[in-house]
């Protein structure tokens, strides 16, 4: 398939055609970064704006059986709707949480859906982009929402964050009064808290658990970007599919609202520069590293460790002879 092709194919909504240019994005051959950068660019601007939402929630709390739950029910009022995972577990173990093909089996048979699981990368930087450039592609194919699921571990939920429109925290009821270990940051990135469970023998617990976490959520700081009321916690069964669509319903008054107030555009647009700056960053550490300078980025590393120079002074010496050395390439070329 030419890039041509590509694009015509991943324009007109077909699902291989998007298989392959995830692919594309996820290589890390120098060959095909430029021709997955050429690619996104031609489809700058086309497509449409999908609705990004982000999805945590340690294992076992019923993500799968959740996004399962919730993208038929989108798929069936004819909504096209994107999973993607970024997992964190599979570049340390091998071992992926989230990659399982058995999940969302129903799911990934319905049309108008597309599931992507997890890509084995070595770091959470990689794994970033290539979900951001996932998102970009779903787009150009015309997908109206992409669900970006991650695992409650570390740092990955504000790496989903930031790539996301909102922001949905996945929980389960609690066994006692107390509020599960969930960490403040995460409580401060979530848009709507979800007790799943809510049914059978569970259902008081799930109950209780949620006005604990609406109790939480009332002392936080108030964000710019909420309407009264948000964030906001809701129980649900994903088992049962109940509360699903009052859950949609949450979503679009909260999108309906910043869309109104100007916060959806400026979140994306703040984003937008975030991966930029990140993009530089990791751009500029590669250049460093390889040769000419890459010598010099070595010996001053090993002086850092051993306590000869500081930290700053060592990167500030390194960025002079990096500009040093492309100038005088500059001048020979
Ligand atoms: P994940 O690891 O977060 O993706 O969780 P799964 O979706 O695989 O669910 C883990 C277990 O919880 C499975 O046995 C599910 O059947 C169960 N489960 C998920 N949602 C619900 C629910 O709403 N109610 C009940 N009772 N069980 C659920």
């Amino acid at each position: 398939m030419t890039m041509d092709e590509m694009k015509t194919r991943i324009l007109a909504g077909e699902r291989r055609a998007l298989a392959r240019a995830i692919t594309l994005v996820e290589s890390g051959r120098a060959d095909h970064r430029a021709q997955a950068t050429a690619l996104l660019e031609s489809l700058r601007g086309h497509g449409k704006q999908a609705l990004r939402i982000g999805l945590s929630g340690t294992p076992g709390v019923g993500k799968s059986t959740f996004i399962e739950a919730f993208g038929m029910m989108l798929t069936a009022q004819g909504l096209k709707v994107a999973v993607l995972a970024v997992d964190p577990s599979s570049s340390r173990s091998g071992g992926s949480i989230l990659g399982d093909k058995t999940r969302m089996e129903r799911l990934s048979r319905a049309p108008g859906a597309f599931i992507r699981p997890s890509p084995n990368q070595s770091h959470l930087g990689g794994v970033a982009r290539r979900t951001r450039e996932a998102i970009d592609l779903c787009e150009a194919a015309g997908f109206d929402v992409v669900l970006i699921e991650t695992v409650g571990v570390g740092q990955s939920e504000t790496v989903v964050a930031e790539m996301s429109d909102l922001f949905l925290l996945l929980l389960a009821p609690a066994g006692g009064d107390e509020l599960q270990g969930v960490k403040r940051g995460i409580m401060e990135i979530a848009d709507l808290i979800l007790v799943n469970k809510a049914d059978g023998d569970l259902k008081p617990a799930a109950t209780r658990t949620c006005a604990d976490y609406a109790g939480a959520l009332r002392l936080l700081r108030k964000r710019v970007q909420d309407p009264d009321g948000f964030p906001k916690a809701m129980t649900v069964s994903a088992l049962e599919e109940q509360g699903l669509a009052r859950v949609w319903d949450e979503i679009q008054t909260l999108m309906e609202w910043r869309r109104s107030e100007g916060h959806f555009d400026r979140r994306r647009a703040h984003q937008a520069r975030h991966w930029f700056e990140a993009e530089l960053r990791e751009g500029l550490l590669a250049r460093l590293r390889r040769e000419p300078v890459k010598g010099a980025m070595d010996a001053l590393g090993a002086q850092v460790e051993s306590g000869d120079i500081g930290a700053a002074a060592a990167a500030e010496e390194l960025l002079g002879t990096y500009l040093q050395i492309s100038r005088a390439e500059d001048g020979s070329a």
